[in-house]
């Protein structure tokens, strides 16, 4: 990864007194900015009251992890394999932009790598400079994030270093995490379920200014107590996993597991199947784990998921060939899951999209649902309608997580009923190679990134509780990535 330091050229001159969205006036730059993070890091590590960060000038600039405009079509014509977010990640210093009145700005003290910013990385489906210039055209804080870099990363916990004049709930040196759910509140098409509104957007993947990164600039109402028994990069991993996979399978906006239910969760040791897991087990559920190593099925074994089918050892060919698939190892997958509970499932976890949709459709239940959010292996998907229509199953589309769900799943992490499931922890500069790890499938659980925090275990703030959640619960992922 690369760690140019320029400033992208276009950034300059777009000051606050201009008249155009841009930087934030008369904040100091180059060492002079150093200095101030380096003062800001200090007074987080210190404990310090938040009039105490609020007297810390902000600098004028930051480095963030950025991909470029001017590269979008570096990997055009390559398979999706091939293609190397090492190579298209950046880290790079970037103006702030200016505050608009209902935002925050972030100290990152750590943020997590999600799927999502690998498809940034690899251009794939699309470029996200496009999400960024559609959001550039809707309005004069909107034309902020058009600009020729992107700064990736849609989770974080940090510390609020400044407030927009219309914020009410937050205030300088609240610690917290951050959602990704970017929605226009002054959008009524936002306020029954705010993943309904027109303008709902993923922050740091449809904006720009996300969380890996020194800083980054988020609403208001992205914003979430950090779980205080929680290091820094236990805390940063959470948001946008495990939202997700609380609103597919606990919120009544999709599966609304209930107790007793059987649940078959396709990567149920990656980022999203972690928590599905442990939702399945909190709830009263069985759920029937698929991965794809002995290792990973040990790690799941040792959370308490008793049923794990390890689908490389299986070998299970649901494609024939490219066109036509096979309903024996359709039919082959559900007598494994029998063989295990006795009977079939009554929701599927689905993310991997094409290449398992078919056979998730027929070894649902009769009545069952299958819910969606994903389709890492293609999104052109097929599967025998004979078997929905007939068998009276359903299909859900879920996507993150409103602020309520966000904020009900970021409890039970507060809480302790839900564990954090991170499994490696990168520096910032590595942000490229720990987006290679996820986009190559070789990690588990969550990978965690140090941002602001100069290295592991700090932001723990109740030892107590910590203790009393156990050590061996919160670290299980970690313990077992190490
Ligand atoms: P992840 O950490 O990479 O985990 C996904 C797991 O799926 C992998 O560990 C792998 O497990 C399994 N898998 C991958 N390809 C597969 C295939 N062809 N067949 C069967 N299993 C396969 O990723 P994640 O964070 O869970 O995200 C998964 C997908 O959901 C991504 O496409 C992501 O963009 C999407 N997502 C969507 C939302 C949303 O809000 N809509 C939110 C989060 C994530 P094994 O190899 O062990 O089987």
């Amino acid at each position: 990864m690369s760690r140019a330091r320029t400033v992208p050229a276009g950034n300059h001159g777009h000051r606050m007194d201009s008249g155009h969205p841009g930087r934030m006036a008369s904040a100091p730059s180059g060492p002079v900015a150093c200095r101030l993070m380096q003062q800001i890091i200090d007074a987080i590590l210190q404990g310090a009251p938040g009039e105490e960060l609020a007297a810390i000038a902000l600098p004028e600039s930051y480095k963030a992890t950025v991909v470029l405009a001017s590269e979008q079509t570096m990997f055009d014509g390559m398979e999706s394999e091939d293609k190397d977010p090492r190579q298209a990640l950046h880290l790079q210093e970037i103006a702030m932009p200016e505050l608009a009145p209902d935002e925050a700005v972030i100290a990152v003290m750590a943020s997590s790598i999600n799927f999502n910013t690998v498809w940034s990385s690899i251009f794939e489906p699309v470029s996200t400079f496009g999400f960024l210039k559609r959001l550039g055209k809707e309005s004069y804080w909107g034309a902020r994030h058009d600009q020729p870099f992107h700064a990736v990363g849609s989770d974080a916990s940090g510390v609020v270093l400044r407030v927009g004049s219309a914020v009410r709930k937050w205030k300088v040196g609240d610690k917290v995490v951050v959602h990704c759910n970017h929605v226009d509140d002054q959008d009524p098409s936002s306020h029954n379920d705010s993943m309904l509104g027109d303008n709902q957007r993923i922050w740091g993947f449809e904006t720009n200014y996300g969380g890996l990164a020194e800083l980054s600039v988020v609403k208001a109402n992205q914003l979430m107590p950090k779980p205080a028994h929680l290091s820094w990069e236990e805390a940063s991993v959470n948001a946008l996993c495990n939202s997700t996979s609380y609103r597919m399978l606990v919120s009544r906006n999709a599966a609304q597991m209930k107790q007793g239910d059987a649940v078959l969760v396709w990567g149920a040791s990656g980022g999203l199947g972690g928590y599905a897991v442990q939702y399945i087990l909190n709830g009263g559920g069985t759920p029937v784990g698929v991965v794809s190593s002995p290792e990973k099925v040990g790690l799941l074994n040792d959370l308490g998921v008793e049923h794990v089918i390890d689908r490389r050892a299986s070998n299970y060919k649901f494609w024939a060939d490219e066109h036509t698939q096979d309903e024996t190892e359709w039919r082959r997958l559900g007598k494994d899951i029998r063989s295990m509970i006795g009977r079939d499932v009554d929701i599927v976890f689905e993310h991997p999209g094409r290449q398992t949709f078919g056979a998730s459709v027929f070894v649902a239940a009769r009545g069952g649902t299958i819910v969606t959010c994903a389709a890492t292996s293609g999104f052109m998907i097929e599967y025998d309608n004979r078997h929905l229509w007939m068998k009276l199953k359903n299909i859900i589309s879920s996507h993150f997580a409103n602020y309520a769900e966000a904020w009900a799943a970021n409890q039970l992490i507060c809480e302790g009923k839900i564990q954090p499931i991170l499994s490696a922890v990168y520096p910032l500069e590595q942000t490229g190679e720990a987006a290679y790890q996820v986009h190559k499938n070789l990690h588990e659980g969550k990978i965690g990134v140090l941002c602001l925090a100069p290295s592991e275990g700090l932001g723990i703030d109740d030892p107590e509780f910590r203790a009393k959640v156990g050590e061996d619960r919160i670290t299980a992922f970690r313990r077992h990535g190490a």
